[in-house]
C-alpha cells in the first residue's frame, strides 16, 4: 500500500500557505467590518442631516404661516383704518354742511306774502356800504348784505363792460325806514301793523338786505318805464349769472310788476330758475330751501 507522504518541507510550506490564507481572510474580515462600521456611521450622519433638514423645513413653513397670518392681520387693520377714515370724512362732511347751514340765514330764501313777512326786529347779519359811483343819487348811502356785495359788484361791472349803466336807488331798508317811506307815500293803512305792511310785499325783501331797486342815470326814478330800457333787458339776460332774480315779473299772479326790484337768491338757484323759465315765487318753498346751503357759493361756470 502506497502511502502519500509529506516531506517536512511540504508540511512547512502547506502550513505557511494555510497561515497566509488565514491572515488574508482575517484582513478581509477586518476590512469588511471596518467598512460596515464606517457605512453605518455615514448612514447615521445622513439620517441626522435629513432630520435637521426636515426640522428646518417645518420651521420655514411655520415662519411662512406666521408671515401670512401677520399680513392678513395687517390687511384687516388697514381696511379697518380705511373704513374709519371714510367714516371720519363722512362725519366731517356732515358737520361741515350742518355748520354752514346753521350759519346761513334761512330768511334769505323765504317767500314773502301778504300774510308772511319779516319781523320788525329782523336785521341782516352784516351790511356793507355800496360804492357811491353806483348810487342814484350818489349822496344817499345805501347798504347791502355784505355777502351779497361781491355778486352785485360783479353784476354792475359786467353790465358796465357791456355798455349798460345801472344805478341803485334803494337796497337795504330797515323796518323803521319802511314806515317813513310809507308815510311819505301816504298809503292808506288798514288796522294793525301787519295789515300796514301787507300793502308792500316787496318790503320784506328789502329788509333782508339782499334786494336792489335798479334804475339808470337817464330814468332816475322807480318807474315802469324801466322795463323799456336796455338795462332791464340786460338784467333779464344776465342777472341770474350773478345770483339775482326779478321778484315780481310782468303778468305775475301774486304782486304788481316791479321791473326795478331784483333779489339775490344765489347763483345756483338763479341759474336754475332762468333755465326752467320759472319765477322764484312760483317755486315750492321746500325746493327753494335746498339751495340755502349754496346761496353764497360763487358761480362755478
Ligand atoms: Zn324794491
Amino acid at each position: 500500500m502506497k502511502q502519500t507522504s509529506f516531506t517536512p518541507f511540504t508540511i512547512i510550506l502547506l502550513t505557511l500557505l494555510i497561515l497566509s490564507l488565514l491572515v488574508s481572510l482575517g484582513l478581509v474580515l477586518y476590512r469588511y467590518r471596518s467598512t460596515t462600521v464606517l457605512l453605518e456611521y455615514a448612514r447615521q450622519q445622513i439620517s441626522a442631516q435629513a432630520l435637521t433638514i426636515r426640522t428646518l423645513e417645518q420651521d420655514l413653513l411655520q415662519a411662512k404661516e406666521n408671515i401670512n397670518a401677520l399680513m392678513g392681520a395687517l390687511t384687516e387693520e388697514q381696511h379697518r383704518m380705511f373704513v374709519f377714515d371714510e367714516q371720519i370724512k363722512a362725519i366731517t362732511g356732515v358737520v361741515g354742511t350742518l355748520d354752514k347751514l346753521s350759519k346761513t340765514d334761512p330768511e334769505l330764501l323765504k317767500k314773502y306774502s301778504k300774510v308772511y313777512f319779516l319781523n320788525e326786529n329782523y336785521a341782516p347779519a352784516t351790511l356793507a356800504a355800496l360804492d357811491a359811483a353806483y348810487l342814484y343819487p350818489e349822496d344817499t348811502p345805501e347798504y347791502i348784505h355784505s355777502q351779497a356785495l361781491p355778486f352785485l359788484r360783479d353784476l354792475l361791472q359786467s353790465a358796465h363792460g357791456n355798455g349798460v349803466e345801472l344805478r341803485i336807488i334803494s337796497a337795504y331798508r330797515s323796518f323803521d325806514e319802511q314806515i317813513s317811506i310809507k308815510s311819505g307815500y301816504k298809503f292808506i293803512y288798514g288796522a294793525g301793523t301787519a295789515n300796514q305792511f301787507s300793502a308792500d310785499q316787496g318790503y320784506s325783501e328789502h329788509q333782508l338786505g339782499t334786494t336792489i331797486d335798479f334804475t339808470t342815470p337817464e330814468t332816475g326814478t322807480l318807474s315802469s318805464g324801466f322795463k323799456k330800457t336796455p338795462a332791464y333787458t340786460w338784467l333779464l339776460d344776465h342777472a341770474h349769472e350773478y345770483g339775482f332774480v326779478l321778484s315780481y315779473p310782468e303778468k305775475n299772479t301774486y304782486y304788481t310788476f316791479e321791473p326795478w326790484h331784483w333779489r339775490f337768491v344765489g347763483v345756483a338757484l338763479a341759474i336754475e330758475l332762468h333755465a326752467k323759465n320759472i319765477h322764484f315765487y312760483d317755486m315750492d318753498q321746500r325746493d327753494i330751501d335746498a339751495y340755502l346751503i349754496s346761496i353764497f357759493d360763487p358761480n362755478k361756470n
